[in-house]
Parts: structure tokens; C-alpha cells; sequence
């Protein structure tokens, strides 16, 4: 099964390549770094290679999402990490062992499978298919010139993004960003994601633009907020999350995000950024995005496609370009088919669980001993630290998050710190 394409670099971006990427206004020249439908006929053709355990019946429908490497030196184009599904857990059934997975979204399932592949770099960075190089004068790992991450899905993200504004005029968010024409049939121009309630007289499927929101579902409401949501808090924080920001010189960002379906580019931009324009944010680090948005031709349809006579599968897959284990089926965010007796260990856990993905971060560490030292300059056994004490190691990226939760995502919903306080050998 074909895995890579070439990608067709117009003439003129390379007149003003800066830093190893694409400067902005070049690419707005241009059809896109890599064509839109191309993304989607390689993330299509990843999907169909996987088996058939986990996929969506013909009475069902799901989410694809995919995140996608390119090599501007190679002009290569792969899938790195791929997610589907479109369940979430309730907030009963949150677990403190880090062993359930809360949200099986497949832009959440993709994301996972992106932070094992980050791992697996940092591990193999000598390896000439790592897109990390390490770098002496930090101490820490870099994204090599010339790679970039780019998010595809045939969806668009759940909250937010989904709403399309039935008001004209000064809705443009940037200039030069064209008005979809929506098709007559495109019907699904609201949310199901609900409003996080300032108080009880709230009407949570209320649609207004711009907030933050639980994922939609019936049953026990869920504590995890919505794609839309997340997508935005990566677009300012990084993909990579807290634990792997330790490794890294800076964060990683996609560089383009890819759909297919009937997505609304105006929506999409709205809930990514363009909510949060007007917010100042003061960080060295860590910067708002307004990465480029491509929409696919709308003859390129997922075969699997939410529609009125179907149901979402209760099934998701993820898979990762790594050695063990790259692909698992998920149900009710545990390991499809673990047995009763492995159910509540770590052997039973996803590889993309959170007590799997610590798992990673201490391996990881544990093979960097100037990295360790720097965390943990006075513990002889950082084996033992919990998970809640390695992701406040990361300070920077946790002061970032703080601010943002002050200015920017006010509503954002709060776990109990016990669901972090797990170590490893509490397994
Ligand atoms: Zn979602």
C-alpha cells in the first residue's frame, strides 16, 4: 500500500523560503504545500490498508482524523498517526489509575498516537527517519528543516467549528478567506457540544459563537471539552503536550489542517483562532497560530460519512508509525476484546492510555541522563514521582496554561487533581 507522495512545490515559494518553511504569503500563492485532496487520498488509502476490526459496519459512521509528516527535502508525505471515533466517557467513569481513556474522539485518538510516534523519535533520533535532531547547545530536540505536521479529518472538529453563522458581513476573520457556499443539503450547522454553564438558568445548547464546550453525547455528561477546544488549546500550547515539551526546543504546531465534508472554512478558522485574536497572550515560548486551513473537493466523501440513517460506531481505531503495537481497537475507551482478569492493569490499558503514555515519558527520560538531571537533580529514583509531579515539571508550559485559562479558555472544565495521581507502580 502506497504510503508516500510526491509533493509538487510551486517555483515561487521557493524564491522566499525562510528557516526551512513556507512563508505565509507565498503560500497563499500557491494550491496548498500539499494539495488538499492529495491529504485526503493518502490519509483514505492509510485507512483502508488497516483490517477491518474496529472499522465502522454499513449501518455506521465515524470520524477519520489523520496527522500527516511532510519532508520538504525529500518531498515525501506520510501518515504518522491516525484516529477514529466519536465516543467519550461520563465523568462517573473516570479512572485514577490513568487506565480509560476519557475522550475517544478520532482527532483525540490521532493526537495520541502523534505523541507515541514523538517518543519513539526522541528514542530513534539517530535514526534517518526521525524528524528530530538533537541539539547540543540545549540539550534538547529539534524538528529538523524542511519537516512539517499537518492534521487531516473528515469532520469538522465537534463545538465550535461546527456552527456556521447565519449573520453576514463582519464575520471574515482574516482577509482574503472566502465565504463557503453551503450546499442546500448541509444541515449540520450546529452543535451538540454543550455549554459549560455559568449557572443553572443556562440553556447549554444554546449556539453562541466562540465558547467553550463539553463534548455532545447522551447519558452522564462527559468532563472533556470539545475538538474544537482542544484543536485551539494545541494551536497555542503545541501537539505535544507538557511531557514531551520537556524534550523539545519548541513546541510542535501543524502547519496546515485539512477536511473533507461539508466544513465551513469560516467556522473552522472562528474556532481555531480567530476567537481568541483580540486576547493579548505574553509568552516566549508559546504563540497563537493561524495555520493554513484546506477544504477538499466536495466529490472526495468518506465512505463512512455521519448520515441521518446511520449510527456513530461504538469502535475506535488508532494507529501510529511505531514499532509495537501500532495499531489498537478501542471500546468505552479500554482495549477492544481485554480479558475480565486484565481489565484494571496496565497490560489491559491502551498504548495511547495515560499510565501508557508515562510509561513512554519515564523510558524516554531515564534514557537522557543529562535531561533527567535537570528535572530531577535530587532524586535518585524518578521512577517513583506520579504522573501529576512529571507534568508540573514542565513550568514553562504549565504557567503558559495557567494564563490561558485566565484570559482565554475561562471555562475550560476541572478534573479532580486525584485523577493525577498515579505512579507507575501503582499498577
Ligand atoms: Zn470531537
Amino acid at each position: 500500500m502506497p504510503e508516500r507522495i510526491r509533493i509538487n512545490i510551486n517555483r515561487s515559494c521557493l524564491v522566499n523560503k525562510r528557516n526551512g518553511h513556507y512563508c505565509r504569503s507565498c503560500m497563499m500563492e500557491t494550491t496548498s504545500f500539499v494539495p488538499a485532496d492529495q491529504i485526503f487520498k493518502l490519509c483514505i488509502e492509510k485507512f483502508n490498508s488497516l483490517p477491518r476490526t474496529g472499522k465502522p459496519t454499513t449501518n455506521e459512521w465515524t470520524v477519520l482524523s489523520c496527522i500527516i509528516q511532510c519532508d520538504s527535502n525529500s518531498k515525501n508525505a506520510k501518515v504518522i498517526s491516525l484516529g477514529t471515533g466519536t465516543k467519550c466517557i461520563g465523568s462517573d467513569q473516570l479512572c485514577e489509575k490513568g487506565l480509560i481513556l476519557n475522550d475517544s474522539h478520532a482527532e483525540v485518538m490521532a493526537r495520541r498516537g502523534f505523541l507515541r510516534y514523538l517518543y519513539a523519535s526522541i528514542r530513534n533520533y539517530l535514526s534517518d527517519g526521525s524528524p528530530l535532531a538533537y541539539n547540543e547547545q540545549t540539550g534538547k530536540y529539534s524538528i529538523k528543516n524542511g519537516i512539517s505536521f499537518h492534521f487531516f479529518s473528515t469532520h469538522a472538529p465537534c463545538g465550535d467549528a461546527t456552527i456556521v453563522s447565519k449573520s453576514t458581513g463582519d464575520e471574515e476573520i482574516e482577509p482574503g478567506t472566502k465565504k463557503m457556499k453551503l450546499s442546500p443539503e448541509f444541515t449540520d450547522n450546529f452543535t451538540g457540544a454543550k455549554l459549560i454553564a455559568a449557572n443553572e438558568n443556562t440553556d447549554l445548547m444554546s449556539q453562541d459563537e466562540g465558547a467553550i464546550r463539553t463534548k455532545p453525547g447522551r447519558g452522564i455528561r462527559t468532563l472533556s471539552v470539545s475538538c474544537s477546544d482542544k484543536l485551539s488549546r494545541w494551536n497555542i500550547l503545541g501537539i505535544q503536550g507538557a511531557l514531551i515539551n520537556i524534550f523539545l526546543d519548541k513546541p510542535v504546531y501543524f502547519e496546515t489542517l485539512t477536511f473533507s465534508g461539508q466544513v465551513s472554512e469560516i467556522s473552522v478558522k472562528r474556532a481555531l483562532y480567530g476567537r481568541w485574536r483580540k486576547v493579548s497572550f505574553n509568552s516566549e515560548r508559546y504563540k497563537l497560530q493561524m495555520p493554513r486551513i484546506n477544504i477538499c473537493s466536495p466529490d472526495l466523501k468518506f465512505e463512512f460519512e455521519q448520515t441521518t440513517e446511520t449510527d456513530p460506531s461504538p469502535a475506535s481505531i488508532v494507529w501510529a508509525d511505531v514499532q509495537e503495537k501500532p495499531l489498537e481497537v478501542a471500546v468505552s475507551g479500554k482495549r477492544q476484546g481485554v480479558t475480565k482478569s486484565k481489565r484494571n492493569t496496565i497490560s489491559g490499558a491502551l498504548r495511547i492510555s495515560k499510565v501508557w503514555l508515562f510509561h513512554e515519558f519515564v523510558s524516554t527520560l531515564s534514557s537522557q541522563p543529562s535531561l533527567q538531571k535537570s528535572f530531577y537533580p535530587n532524586s535518585d529514583d524518578f521512577h517513583k514521582i506520579t504522573y501529576k509531579e512529571a507534568k508540573f515539571c514542565s513550568e514553562e508550559y504549565q504557567s503558559a496554561w495557567n494564563l490561558l485559562k485566565t484570559d482565554y479558555f475561562q471555562n475550560w472544565t476541572k478534573k479532580s487533581e486525584k485523577l493525577l495521581d498515579f505512579k507507575l507502580e501503582d499498577r
